[in-house]
């Protein structure tokens, strides 16, 4: 065991004052056991805690550094923002540049609005889909996490399956009864909701590439399902990239599965690491948003200066140096290793771009429900063994990794190599 006695004070102290210890309820260890780690600070594609241990990171902040950490023209940015002043709670022209710069590449988007979370950007789709359609109903799908607004914490992946909790205390009943959750990749379970209360039903709303509860890629043929159907009972089809979105390439899922949604959601690599959050769509849709129409949404931080110049310029490297093709290579290369080291290991590794996953069950699953609770156990086991060999793994199996540019081949072949050596062991 590795001591970490800086970070144990710190845990200590952080207990008392913020519950669990935490601000956010992943950042527990309550999934694999022992005290969180306290990070002091990241290089590139390490974090160093704060007794000095270093470790090789394949959490990433949860999907936003795709440069990886401290990238010197990401904090160059930052810097030179920051020293104009950090908020005006007016316009900028860094608003507008980074808008200009998403509706040029996303083809479905001709309007974007930007907030500070994922969380906000997917409770404002949500209620413009209300107020465009007139309707009050949403199919969400099980293992799918749409952030912590009330109606979407239903049946919503990793930190709700890692906790136990089905759904989450504080939501009254009434909140949730608009939300119909069917299983991913079951046509007949939507097409029943629809041909029950297809008036009703203001928007179907899914991760394209379900990356919160495991990584659960669906056909196309499921997807293309969902655009066809919400058609048919002119409701809107939202695509939730808030992690998919500039991670598997420019143009999302949605580009990925030549699909255009009516709304699409964003946060995390736009952002650069900074608190940020976009939703966008259809010019029509989108100018039923005050001041132009009836839908309200606000806020005191949204499109921060300094938190657009971070998403711009993470973008404009990303861009400059071809950056998801450099991605796919780094991700098939980390997928190849983890296989070699796994061999003959009960262990399935799924991949979609720098987005990897590793279960320890043969079957790839395809649906929530799908998941074997040994094979998440079975990650949670080794968790620590891997963390004291300087690898930092999300602190549960239904977390997904995350590669970024910063990952050199030899850092993935490391990392793949301690996690065969504590799995044989
Ligand atoms: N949607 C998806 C698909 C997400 O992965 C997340 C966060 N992991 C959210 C929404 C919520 O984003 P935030 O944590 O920034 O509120």
């Amino acid at each position: 065991m590795v001591d970490r006695p800086k970070s144990e004070e710190l845990f200590a102290r952080a207990v008392r004052v913020i519950p669990g210890g935490v601000n956010s309820p992943v950042r527990a260890f309550a999934a694999v056991g022992g005290h969180p780690v306290f990070i002091d600070r990241g290089e590139g594609a390490e974090l160093i805690d704060s007794d000095g241990n270093r470790y090789l990171d394949f959490c990433g902040s949860w999907g936003p550094l795709i440069l990886g950490h401290a990238h010197p023209e990401v904090l160059e940015a930052i810097n030179r923002t920051a020293a104009k002043g950090t908020s005006f709670g007016a316009t900028t022209a860094l608003e507008v540049e980074l808008a200009e710069y998403i509706v040029e590449r996303v083809a479905p988007l001709e309007k974007i609005r930007f907030v500070s979370s994922g969380t906000e950007a997917v409770m404002s789709a949500v209620r413009l889909a209300r107020g465009f359609t007139g309707r009050d109903k949403i199919i969400k799908f099980n293992g799918c996490y749409h952030g912590h607004s009330d109606y979407l914490l239903v049946k919503a992946g990793s930190g709700l399956a890692t906790l136990g909790t089905p759904s989450s205390g504080g939501v009254p009943a009434d909140f949730a009864a608009h939300t119909l959750v069917a299983d991913l990749d079951d046509e007949h379970a939507v097409e029943r909701y629809f041909a029950r209360y297809g008036k009703d039903i203001a928007a179907v709303i899914i991760e394209p590439i379900p990356a919160n509860n495991g990584l659960l890629p669906q056909l196309p043929e499921f997807l293309h399902f969902l655009r066809d159907i919400t058609r048919r009972y002119g409701a809107l089809l939202i695509f939730d990239e808030v992690i998919s979105g500039f991670r598997v390439g420019w143009g999302g899922a949605a580009e990925r599965y030549g699909i255009e949604p009516d709304l699409m959601t964003f946060g995390k690599v736009i952002g650069g690491g900074m608190p940020v959050g976009a939703f966008g769509g259809r010019a029509d849709i989108m100018d039923k948003l005050a001041p132009l129409g009836p839908v309200y949404q606000a806020g005191t931080l949204s499109g921060n200066p300094v938190a657009m110049a971070a998403g711009l310029a993470t973008m404009r490297v990303l861009e400059r140096e071809d950056g998801f093709t450099r991605l796919e290579e780094l991700g098939n290369y980390f997928e190849q290793a983890l296989r070699t080291h796994l061999k003959g290991v009960e262990a399935a590794v799924v991949r979609k771009g720098s987005i990897i996953w590793l279960v320890f069950q043969t079957q790839i699953p395809h649906r929530a429900d799908q998941i074997e609770a040994k094979a998440i156990q079975r990650f949670n086991a080794m968790h620590r063994a891997v963390l004291d060999r300087g690898v930092y793994l999300p602190p549960s199996g239904y977390e997904v990794m995350f590669v970024s540019l910063a990952h050199t081949e030899a850092m993935l072949e490391k990392g793949a190599s301690v996690l065969g050596e504590v799995v044989r062991a």
